[in-house]
C-alpha cells in the first residue's frame, strides 16, 4: 500500500470517469432519446398545449438529494413520464400567452452538439467565439449598424436591457464612475421610456443604482406609441428642475399590444438633446427580416443599442437574448477589466481579444451563438422574414373574426401580432379571466390576458411557426363555447368545468 499523498485522498486503480465503461449502451440511450424528441416535436398536435400539474408529478422532484446514482434508464422515465407532459407548451401551435417562441427541430440538434462541445464562450481563441462573432456581424448588418459595433448573448432582453441602461450610464457619467460609484451626478440621471413598456425597464433602472424613480413613464397615444411632444416636454422639465436626462428607451413591439414606437421620430429628439437611444426590440426588432414589416421599423438604424431575443420571433430554442451596441468601444467602457488570469496574448490559446467577457457582466458562458448559427444558416433570414409576416397575417385573420362576431369585442388595434379581445358579457373581466383559465386547462389553446385601460383582455400573441389558420379558428369557437357556459354560470362554480365537460372544437 503507498501513502497517500495528501490529506488521505486514496487514487483508486480503477477509474472514476463519468464516461461510461460500454460506449454502446449510452449511444442506444441516446439515439432512443433523439427519437422521443422529434417524435415530440413531430406529434405535437396530438397533444394538449398545457395540462395541469397532479401532484403526483410533482413529488418525484421533492426528493433528498441522491447520494447514490441511478439507471440512466431509470431518470430518462421520470423525465418522460413527469417533465415532458407537462412543460408550457410553447412548442405547441395553440400557445399564444406572453411572447414565446415554438424553438424549432434544427436548434434542438445544435442545443445538443453545443453540449457535447461544452464550449466556454468567456473569451480565449477557439472557434465557437468565432461563431457568436458572425452572428453579432450579422445583427450588424441587419440593423444598419457601422463598422465596430459590437454585440453580446445573453439570457434575454430583460438582462440586454438591464446591460443597454449600465453601458448608457457610462457613457454619462463617465469610466471613472466605475471606481468611483454614481455619486451626486448619478443621483440626477433621469431616463424615459413610454406606459406600454415592459417592466424590466423600471426594473434594471433600480438594479443599475438609479432607482425607478428616475424613470418617467411618458403617455402613449391611442395606437400605444409614446407621444413624442409629450416626451420633448418632459425631457424640458427635468433639466429646468436640475436634473439630467440622458436616455430613451423606445419600444419596438410593446409586450401588450405590439406597438411600434416612432423610432425616427424618437431619434431625432435624442441627436437633438444628446440622449443615449436605446430600443427594446425583445421580439419586434426581427420584423426587420420581414420586407414588409421592415420600414415601420425606420429609425432604428440610428439606436445607440438594441436588445433583442432570438427565442422569440428568431424561434431559436431558449434562452438567446442578444444585446447590439453601435459603439464597441462604448460597450466595452462599461464592462472590460483587467485581470492577471485573464492576461491577454497574440499567440496561444490566450489571443483573439476582444473577449466576450469585455462586453457584459458573464465570465463563463454557454455557446447559444451555435443554436442561433445554425437556425439562421438553415432556415435562412428570409424565411425567418416569412414566418414574421405569416404570424402577423394570422392575427390579422384573428382580429376579422372578432369584428366579424358580435359577441366578441376587440379591444386594441392590432398593428403586429398580438389581438387583445374579449367576449362580450356582464362582469366581463371575471368571466374573461376565468375563459382564459378554462382555455388554458382545456388544453385547446393557451392565451393569457393582460388590461387595458381597466380592463381584462384575452391577449393572444401569434409568435410560433407552427401556428396556423386552424389553431386561430379553434380559439375562436372555443372562446365563444366556454364564454357562453361562463356568462350562465354563478361566481366561483365549476372550477374543473373545463376539463369535466371538454368541448369538441
Ligand atoms: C419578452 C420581452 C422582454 C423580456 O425579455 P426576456 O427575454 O423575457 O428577458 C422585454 N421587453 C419586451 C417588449 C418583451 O416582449
Amino acid at each position: 500500500m503507498t501513502r497517500p499523498p495528501h490529506g488521505g485522498l486514496h487514487l483508486s486503480a480503477t477509474s472514476e470517469t463519468l464516461d461510461p465503461q460500454d460506449w454502446n449502451e449510452i449511444r442506444a440511450h441516446g439515439h432512443r432519446m433523439l427519437d422521443d424528441m422529434i417524435d415530440y416535436i413531430a406529434g405535437i398536435r396530438e397533444r394538449p398545449v398545457w395540462q395541469p400539474i397532479p401532484e403526483a408529478a410533482r413529488a418525484p422532484f421533492r426528493e433528498a438529494l441522491p447520494r447514490q446514482g441511478s439507471d440512466l434508464a431509470e431518470v430518462y422515465r421520470d423525465f418522460t413520464d413527469f417533465i415532458v407532459p407537462y412543460a408550457t407548451g410553447n412548442v405547441h401551435p395553440g400557445f399564444m400567452g406572453w411572447v414565446h417562441g415554438g424553438g424549432s427541430p434544427v436548434g434542438m440538434l445544435a442545443e445538443m452538439l453545443a453540449a457535447g462541445l461544452n464550449a466556454n464562450l468567456g473569451g480565449r481563441d477557439h472557434m465557437p467565439i468565432e461563431v457568436e462573432r458572425q452572428i453579432v456581424e450579422w445583427t450588424r448588418q441587419m440593423f444598419g449598424f457601422p463598422n465596430g459595433a459590437s454585440g453580446i448573448f445573453v439570457t434575454g432582453t430583460s438582462m440586454a436591457n438591464l446591460m443597454a441602461v449600465l453601458v448608457a450610464r457610462t457613457c454619462a457619467l463617465g469610466k471613472s464612475s466605475r471606481q468611483r460609484g454614481i455619486g451626486e451626478a448619478g443621483s440626477l440621471l433621469t431616463a424615459y421610456t413610454s406606459r406600454a413598456a415592459h417592466g424590466c425597464i423600471s426594473k434594471a433602472m433600480d438594479i443599475a443604482g438609479l432607482g425607478s424613480d428616475a424613470l418617467r413613464c411618458i403617455a402613449v397615444d391611442g395606437n400605444h406609441r409614446i407621444d413624442v411632444d409629450a416626451l420633448r416636454a418632459q425631457i424640458a422639465r427635468d433639466r429646468a428642475a436640475g436634473l439630467d436626462p440622458f436616455l430613451v428607451v423606445a419600444s419596438a413591439g410593446t409586450v401588450d399590444i405590439g406597438a411600434i414606437d416612432d423610432l425616427q421620430a424618437i431619434a431625432e429628439l435624442c441627436r437633438e438633446q444628446e440622449l443615449w437611444f436605446h430600443v427594446d426590440g425583445a421580439f419586434g426588432a426581427l420584423a426587420v427580416l420581414a420586407p414588409d414589416l421592415a420600414p415601420r421599423l425606420a429609425g432604428i438604424e440610428h439606436a445607440g443599442s438594441i436588445a433583442l431575443d432570438f427565442h422569440k420571433w428568431g424561434q431559436v430554442p431558449y434562452d438567446a437574448g442578444f444585446l447590439l451596441v453601435r459603439e464597441g468601444e462604448r460597450h466595452r467602457e462599461a464592462f472590460a477589466a483587467p485581470a492577471a488570469y485573464l492576461r491577454r496574448e497574440t499567440r496561444g490559446l490566450a489571443a483573439g481579444s476582444h473577449w466576450p467577457c469585455d462586453y457584459g457582466p458573464d465570465l463563463s458562458r454557454g455557446f447559444r451563438a451555435l443554436k442561433t448559427w445554425f437556425t439562421l444558416k438553415t432556415y435562412g433570414a428570409d424565411r425567418l422574414g416569412a414566418v414574421i409576416a405569416r404570424c402577423c397575417a394570422l392575427a390579422s385573420h384573428l382580429e376579422s373574426l372578432i369584428l366579424a362576431e358580435p359577441r366578441l369585442e376587440l379591444l386594441a388595434p392590432v398593428g403586429l401580432n398580438i389581438v387583445c379581445f374579449r367576449y362580450r358579457t356582464e362582469h366581463a373581466d371575471r368571466v374573461n379571466g376565468e375563459i382564459v383559465v378554462s382555455l388554458q386547462e382545456s388544453g385547446i389553446a393557451a392565451p393569457s390576458t393582460t388590461v387595458l385601460d381597466g380592463r381584462l383582455a384575452i391577449r393572444a400573441a401569434i409568435v410560433n411557426h407552427r401556428t396556423d389558420i386552424c389553431d386561430i379558428e379553434r380559439l375562436v369557437a372555443a372562446v365563444l363555447e366556454f364564454g357562453a357556459r361562463r356568462s350562465s354560470a354563478a361566481p366561483g362554480e365549476d372550477a374543473q368545468f373545463a376539463r369535466s365537460q371538454p368541448i369538441a372544437v
